[in-house]
């Protein structure tokens, strides 16, 4: 028998995928409610209209992935994964995915690289993030004033 479980939110009954790495379920808010990834995608779209600062996560998407094995071959430049080119910004669950318009590298205060990014939201918002050194996947993301088109 396969697992399941009951998204909290839109009460489907979806299956917990086994051998691989995703649950098929997020954790959401205080209450630790199970919600499945479509929504976990539309709850954080929700919290970004309602509020002007929110964590995403910074990857590099599936092209820097294969630009690099070309690089391994020798059959290309090494890519700069700090590229805008490159860049993804997900949730936590990586059910929503951004991609950043623009950014820019940076030193941080204590010797320590900070990229910047900026994006614009499902509504059209722009907002700014910075991500700061290597050892960490976090963006610190607010909404710009003001910018709204
Ligand atoms: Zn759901």
């Amino acid at each position: 028998m396969r697992n399941t479980f009951r998204c909290s939110r839109c009460r489907a009954v979806k299956p917990v995928p086994s051998g691989t790495v995703g649950t098929g379920y997020a954790m959401h808010g205080t209450a630790r409610r199970k919600v499945c990834y479509a929504c976990c995608a539309d709850l954080d779209r929700r919290w970004m209209e309602r509020h002007d600062r929110m964590l995403l996560y910074m990857h590099t998407d599936e092209a820097f992935t294969e630009a690099e094995r070309l690089h391994q071959l020798g059959l290309r430049t090494e890519p700069d994964p700090t590229s805008t080119y490159w860049i993804i910004l997900t949730n936590w669950c990586g059910s929503l995915r951004i991609k950043p318009h623009s950014s820019g590298v940076g030193s941080h205060n204590w010797g320590l690289r900070r990229t910047s990014v900026w994006f614009r939201d499902h509504l059209g918002s722009e907002w700014h993030g910075y991500h700061i050194g290597r050892h960490t996947q976090i963006v610190h993301c607010r909404k710009l004033k003001g910018r709204t088109q």
